[in-house]
């Protein structure tokens, strides 16, 4: 009973780990070390140095309260989920042209803005 109840907390902890591992992947986070981190705190659940349901509750809300909150869309080309103001793809890194297209323009917007305000400047 008591190992199957170990066995229950580990399909708790790595699953819980792979969706922290996924999801801060996904908002452009260091996805290693969060799993990583969720994975370490899990494994002192496991061994009841911190009580089990607290701890995945406490880190679940936590995580979720302090994830970055921006609107996310599927990759066109591997289908996984991006931020969609991002240029590129955490997962595949594919390069969203029009996104970046949408960046440049407004990088020469903003210089030719300046140019022309030096150029009144001269005149
Ligand atoms: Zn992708």
């Amino acid at each position: 009973m008591i190992l199957l109840l170990i066995m229950a907390k580990i399909i708790f902890s790595v699953g819980f780990s792979a969706f922290i591992f996924y999801d801060s992947t996904c908002r452009d986070l260091n996805g290693f070390f969060f799993g990583a981190l969720s994975l370490a705190l899990c494994i002192a659940g496991i061994f009841d140095i911190i009580d089990f349901k607290f701890l995945l509750i406490t880190l679940y809300f936590s995580y979720m309260l302090f994830r970055p909150k921006e609107e996310m869309v599927y990759c066109r080309r591997c289908f996984k989920k991006k931020i969609k103001t991002k240029t590129y793809c955490p997962h595949c890194f594919d390069f969203d042209k029009k996104i970046l297209a949408d960046e440049l323009r407004l990088l020469t917007v903003f210089s030719f803005d300046r140019e022309s305000v030096e150029d009144n400047k001269k005149s």
